[in-house]
Parts: structure tokens; C-alpha cells; sequence
């Protein structure tokens, strides 16, 4: 075998609350992560000299947002997993991305991609790493990857990488509109310490409402209990984001949201054929926006 390949989906958080900088530099987080049947697709061979290339369905100025050298989050995992699996020594490796999940667009397309890696290389290079170690291991690349290895509706907390399933009562039929331009996690978090100043802040917990919509049959419910602290950030840095959520809500979506740190705004529609009208909508008005919903499916090998 010289190529393995595998997939990854992006994530949405149904729910965000951010806790106080910590020392390390980081915020506790607790985070209600769905993965969606929007995915990735990662291939890994054995090739003479390292490289990384992407094509995919997004416009050629979000593919020129991906970086093509060892700053690739695809190369980062894959030579940490060398490290974990002790291997001495191992080919270059050529990676080849498909990418469809927004670029800098709070839907962890990077940590979907290293998550796809991840596996793929795992299997090409025999590391014979289990889900559970690679899920463990894989914080260390990004808070998000450990999510998007298992997928599916999870609380996460810690900085996201401490995971446990929650119930999902209901399809989430959801409508994507992209900003081309991207934002910057970093700069979404270093705004939010800046406008929340010396103010005391709470650790981070999901409340019993949320749950209980999540867990229960009304998409009503659910869109009212929607709740993102990242949100009013995002606004903040790129104020057409309430525009888009206007818009949206004029169009009849039952609630509209920026989707972690932005700037991709997510919707939530009442059924399937709500979901692609509302699309059409927003295309008609100019805009790039994509239909997604709930998947159980984690980072998974794909035939080559
Ligand atoms: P999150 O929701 O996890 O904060 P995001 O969806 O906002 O992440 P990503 O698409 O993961 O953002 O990309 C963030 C940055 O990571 C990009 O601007 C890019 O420079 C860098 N990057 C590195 N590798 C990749 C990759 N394989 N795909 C996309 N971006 C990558």
C-alpha cells in the first residue's frame, strides 16, 4: 500500500460559553460540537520529497487561504503521530486535500483536515495507533481535532478536547452562508479578553434548557436556545455578520448565529426544504451558502 485516504467533517457548536483566560494562555471552554455531512477528504502517499496541495469546492481565493508548506496542519499531525507511534524513521509523504469545509470559517476545517490525516497516515505508515490514543494525542495539534476524530453531538470541555455524547433528539437542518475573507480565531479570543477588561468571569457550563431542546423534537426549541459568547466578538471585528443574521431571519430561518469564532453565520431552518429555499435565497442574493445537517460520523478511512 502506498496511499491511504480519509475524511473528516467540519463541526458547528449549538452552544459556546468561554471561561476566564487561564494562566497558560488559553480559555476553558464548554462547547456543544455537532459534526455535519460536510467533510474533507484527506489522501496521504509515499512520495520522494514532502508536498501538500488542495482543490476542493470552495473559491479559489479560500483555497489560496490554506498554507502548502510544513505549516499545514496535515503535515503538523502527521509528523507528531510519528512521534507518538515512535517511528524512527518514515518516507516523505505527499498530501493531497479536498477541501469543501470553509476556510478560517469556525467550522474547524484545519483540525478536520489533521484529523483526516491523522488516520490516513496511520494507517499507510502501520502505526497501528487506537482511536481512543489518537483521540487523546491529538489535542496537542489542535482543541478541535479530538472532536472532529469521533464526531457526532458532544459536550466538550477543558479546551474543548474533553468529550462525552450528548442526546440529540431531532435532524438539525442548518444553512451555512460563507465570508469569504475569513477571520482569525486568535484575533476572535484576543477581542473578547479585550472587551470583557478586568470583569469577573464564570467557568463555563451548558445550561439545562439547551439540553433539554437539544435532546428533545422541536427545531424551535432548539434554535431559541442557541447561545454562542464568541458571537457578539465576531460582530464586533466584521459588523456585516448582523446583516447576514438579519437577513436571514427576515427569510424565515427559525434563528441565525455566527458559527464559533466567524465569520461563516449558520441557520437553522424547520425542515430540509426550508434549508435548501433559504440557500437559494442567499445565493440569489450573491452570496456562497451551503446546506448541512447532523452526522454521526467521525474522521474515517475512504476507499482510494
Ligand atoms: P476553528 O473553528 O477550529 O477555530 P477555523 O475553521 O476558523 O478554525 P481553519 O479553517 O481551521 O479555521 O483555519 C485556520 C487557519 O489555519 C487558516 O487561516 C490557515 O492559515 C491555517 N491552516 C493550516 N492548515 C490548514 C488546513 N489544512 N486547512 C485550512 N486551514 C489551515
Amino acid at each position: 500500500m502506498n496511499k491511504a485516504v480519509a475524511s473528516a467533517p467540519a463541526k458547528v457548536n449549538l452552544a459556546f460559553k468561554v471561561g476566564p483566560l487561564a494562566d497558560d494562555g488559553y480559555h476553558e471552554v464548554a462547547s456543544a460540537y455537532l459534526g455535519l455531512n460536510l467533510r474533507d477528504r484527506v489522501s496521504v502517499s509515499i512520495d520522494t520529497e514532502w508536498s501538500v496541495s488542495v482543490g476542493g469546492s470552495l473559491s479559489e481565493q479560500q483555497l489560496s487561504m490554506v498554507p502548502l508548506d510544513e505549516s499545514n496542519l496535515t503535515i503538523q499531525a502527521i509528523k507528531k503521530l510519528a512521534g507518538w507511534a515512535n517511528l524512527d524513521s518514515f518516507p516523505p509523504l505527499r498530501v493531497d486535500i479536498e477541501k469543501h469545509i470553509p476556510v478560517a470559517g469556525g467550522m474547524a476545517g484545519g483540525s478536520a483536515d489533521a484529523a483526516a490525516a491523522l488516520v490516513a497516515a496511520n494507517e499507510l505508515l502501520g502505526c497501528r495507533l487506537t482511536a481512543s490514543q489518537l483521540q487523546k494525542f491529538s489535542v496537542e495539534i489542535g482543541s478541535d481535532v479530538p472532536f472532529a476524530l469521533r464526531g457526532g453531538f458532544a459536550l466538550g470541555t477543558g479546551r474543548g478536547e474533553n468529550l462525552s455524547p450528548l442526546p440529540l433528539g431531532q435532524s438539525v437542518h442548518l444553512v451555512f452562508v460563507i465570508d469569504e475573507q475569513g477571520l482569525s480565531t486568535k484575533a476572535v479570543y484576543q477581542q473578547l479578553d479585550s472587551l470583557r477588561g478586568s470583569a469577573q468571569i464564570e467557568q463555563p457550563t451548558l445550561s439545562q434548557t439547551f439540553l433539554a431542546a437539544a435532546a428533545g423534537e422541536s427545531a424551535a426549541e432548539l434554535a431559541a436556545n442557541i447561545v454562542n459568547e464568541l458571537q457578539p466578538v465576531a460582530i464586533s471585528l466584521r459588523p456585516s455578520l448582523a446583516d447576514t443574521i438579519r437577513i436571514g431571519l427576515e427569510m424565515q430561518a427559525l434563528n441565525g448565529f455566527v458559527s464559533g469564532s466567524g465569520p461563516t453565520v449558520a441557520f437553522i431552518c424547520a425542515d430540509a426544504d426550508s434549508a435548501v429555499q433559504l440557500q437559494q435565497q442567499f445565493q440569489r442574493l450573491g452570496h456562497t451558502a451551503v446546506v448541512a445537517t447532523d452526522s454521526p460520523t467521525g474522521a474515517r478511512i475512504e476507499a482510494s
